[in-house]
């Protein structure tokens, strides 16, 4: 059956100039895979029929606080927790995770709830440490382009998750997952997580037309950050369930227990509370276009 959504009856080229995603996809255009990549980790199905919830804090900064988010976002409705070990920081100065210590406080959120991480790889050479302890490895959107890195987790095999570079077009996007998938690797998870533009009032416009773009272009799972999408956490739900309703595979969002308390990205964090209604309103906008909640 045609998807409305996908606009798989609309002609592919109408206006011209802005004619969707011209790119050498061999591996990542929808063409080489038309019934949807699902990427599955430990039993969570990511690109299938149900919406998945990924959450957890930005940063891990401890047992007591990554152990109470893990605890709090799977009561809350989530079914994979995140968790930055390796921090990407704009300055120095600011905290930058706990590395090593971080992926071991993750391995043992992952044993007490179940839930499988996903967790960021800065670099290459942590790569190794990274894929020890990670269910999925995600590459952050200021690596997006970082085609060693791309080449590197291509080859390891591991379900990746990567991320919209913020000034990247969709081409660039699509181009960088083929990176991975040309390593031998097509168990890409893409997420749109807001671009720069001149708006000034939020810390990113979150991009929702990538959602019907990317899935009419490409077979993979696509998901959307309305955490960093926006940068305020009052915004996240309304962002959240406008991403379900363009048809997002599922929500990475960011949850500390003590928002103001966070060492990183407080500003645009659920508490358990918030995140948890906000889970009940996506169910049910997801009901409204034909999905569940995983
Ligand atoms: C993150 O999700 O932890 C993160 C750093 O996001 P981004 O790479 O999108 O800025
Ligand atoms: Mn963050």
């Amino acid at each position: 059956m045609p998807d409305v959504n996908r606009g798989d009856e609309a002609p592919r080229h109408t206006s011209g100039v802005c004619d969707g995603i011209s790119a050498d996809l061999r591996l990542t255009a929808r063409a080489a895979n038309p019934a949807g990549t699902v990427v599955e980790v430990r039993g969570v199905r990511i690109g299938g029929p149900e919406v998945v919830i990924i959450a957890g804090p930005c940063a891990v900064e401890s047992e007591a606080q990554l152990l109470a988010a893990a605890r709090a976002v799977k009561a809350g409705g989530a079914s994979v927790l995140r968790g930055g070990a390796f921090k990407p920081r704009t300055s120095p100065y600011s905290f930058r995770g706990l590395e090593l210590e971080g992926l071991r406080l993750l391995a043992l959120a992952r044993a007490e709830t179940g839930l499988p991480i996903v967790t960021e790889v800065m670099d290459a050479r942590h790569l190794p440490a990274v894929a020890d302890c990670a269910d999925i490895l995600q590459v952050g959107s200021r690596n997006m382009q970082n085609f060693t890195l791309l080449e590197e987790v291509g080859r390891s095999g591991m379900p990746v998750l990567l991320k919209r570079g913020m000034s990247a077009t969709l081409a660039e996007y699509l181009q960088a997952a083929e990176y991975i998938c040309a390593a031998g690797n097509t168990q890409v998870i893409l997420c749109e997580r807001g671009i720069r533009t001149f708006e000034t009032s939020t810390r990113n416009t979150l991009d929702l037309n990538a959602v019907p773009m990317l899935h009419r272009e490409t077979h993979l799972p696509v998901l959307v950050d309305p955490s960093h999408g926006t940068g305020h956490a009052w915004m996240v739900p309304a962002l959240a369930s406008a991403a379900v309703a363009a048809g997002a595979d599922g929500l990475l969002i960011e949850v500390h227990c003590d928002p103001g308390a966070a060492l990183s990205d407080g500003v645009n964090s659920l508490t358990p509370d918030r995140f948890r209604q906000m889970v009940q309103q996506v169910a049910r906008v997801a009901a409204a276009v034909g999905r569940a909640i995983l």
